[in-house]
């Protein structure tokens, strides 16, 4: 298998879409991927991929994730120059459960498209090193997974979240013309912005978003490997995250719009972000204002919620939950120890919808920062290009 065997492009499928709807804000159709086959490539076989960025804290989620997955078989890893060169075993400092023998045996590559050969790479790169190898493998012909925050915002580059903005992948197209490049990047959002925009999600598509105001609690896992030093941390709250505030204020307008066949539109309202790092081992709690275009019920925001399972070409992926979203009706919850692992690890978890005083309704949410937030998700991508044709 190679890139250059896409066996369909992922522009013009046209499928029965989610819109927006009860504030006259609904979004003209875009054309949408539609999934072909939810298969591997050949009985028995899988498509080999690479991680970039393997020893760090995602490229280690990719590793764990991939090790059993039914249609990508990782042959590859690559870090940086100090990594390069050495058995991956020598190399990682492995973080969770047992590291495969498999892996640990693997050569640790240069980030170079001349030593990385697969044709499908996950990138779990720093953004200091994304912003140069990322494209270097796009204009190589490989398709790039990238959690980095460098080209989320890119007019070309798709911010995917499978359940809500499958169609964003219409955009491939564009993106290949305009730069001349035979692979491509899709970009999965930022942690914080991801359980978010699902939580988001089934509410703007039923009374249409108009205000959000969020303030986060978030993990030590999403600073990294080794991140936060630990005395920074235990017993304390950092009311800062670098650059998190603006990402999360530019990513959820961007998920939540549409792909319009040539541009992407964000969907029309404003976020006000305030971020803390707390305590906390896996798993990033989003607390939501939100002023709707239509007002709500906290009871009927619920049954919406309840009712939503996501964009149809999400399902029967194998890294989709059975439920993207779950509402737990509990006082106490959703909690990061209790609920981060929730669809392992692919599940958002939603609690404590009820009226504000100020706009209209509060609710919080809850994500996996490392599998939903970073690297299951990007998984889940793939998947949805490999269901597409695209690879
Ligand atoms: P991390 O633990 O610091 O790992 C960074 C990785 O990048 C390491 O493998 C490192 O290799 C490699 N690297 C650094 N500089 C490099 C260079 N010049 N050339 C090649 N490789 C280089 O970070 P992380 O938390 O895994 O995050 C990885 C990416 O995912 C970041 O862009 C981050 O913003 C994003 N992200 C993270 C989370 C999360 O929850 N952690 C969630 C969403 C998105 P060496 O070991 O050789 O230095």
């Amino acid at each position: 298998m190679t890139a250059s065997r896409r066996t369909a492009p992922l522009t013009d499928s046209p499928m029965p879409t989610t819109q927006p709807k009860g504030n006259g804000r609904a979004r003209a159709a875009a054309p949408r991927p539609q999934p072909r086959r939810h298969a591997s490539p050949d009985p028995g076989r899988r498509w080999p991929v690479a991680v970039l960025g393997a020893t760090g804290a995602v490229g280690q989620a990719f590793l764990r994730l991939l090790v059993r997955h039914p249609w990508f078989d990782v042959v590859e890893v690559a870090a940086s120059e100090r990594s390069a060169g050495r058995p991956y075993g020598d190399v990682a400092r492995w973080l969770e459960g047992d590291l495969p023998d498999r892996i640990a045996a693997l050569p640790v590559l240069s980030c170079d498209v001349s030593a990385v050969r697969a044709p499908l790479v996950f990138s779990a790169l720093d953004a200091a090193a994304a912003g140069a190898i990322e494209p270097a493998f796009a204009r190589a012909g490989r398709l790039v997974l990238s959690n980095a925050k460098n080209f989320r915002m890119e007019p070309d580059v798709p911010l995917v979240i499978p359940e809500v903005n499958a169609s964003h992948l219409g955009a491939l197209g564009t993106q290949r013309s305009r730069r001349a490049w035979s692979g491509a990047i899709v970009t999965n959002a930022n942690c914080a912005a991801t359980g978010a925009a699902v939580a988001l999600a089934p509410l703007h598509a039923a009374f249409g978003i108009e205000q959000v105001f969020v303030t986060t609690l978030q993990a030590v896992s999403g600073a990294g490997y080794p991140g936060v030093p630990s005395l920074d941390i235990l017993g304390n709250v950092v009311p800062y995250i670098a650059d998190e505030e603006e990402k999360i204020e530019r990513e959820l307008p961007k998920l939540l719009g549409a792909w319009t066949g040539s541009a992407f539109e964000p969907a029309p309202f404003a976020v006000s972000a305030q971020t803390n790092r707390v305590p906390v081992e896996h798993g990033h709690l989003t607390c939501l204002s939100v002023k709707l275009g239509t007002r709500a019920t906290p009871d009927a925001a619920i049954e919406v919620l309840r009712a939503w399972e996501g964009d149809p070409a999400s399902r029967g992926l194998p890294s989709a939950p059975e439920r993207p979203l779950v509402v737990t009706g509990a006082d106490t919850r959703p909690q990061p120890r209790r609920d981060a692992n929730a669809g392992h690890g692919m599940t958002v978890t939603v609690g404590r919808v009820r009226r504000d005083p100020i706009l209209d309704l509060r609710l919080v949410a809850l994500a996996h920062n490392v599998i939903r937030g970073a690297a299951g998700g990007s998984i889940l991508n793939a998947e949805l290009l490999a269901a597409c044709g695209e690879l």
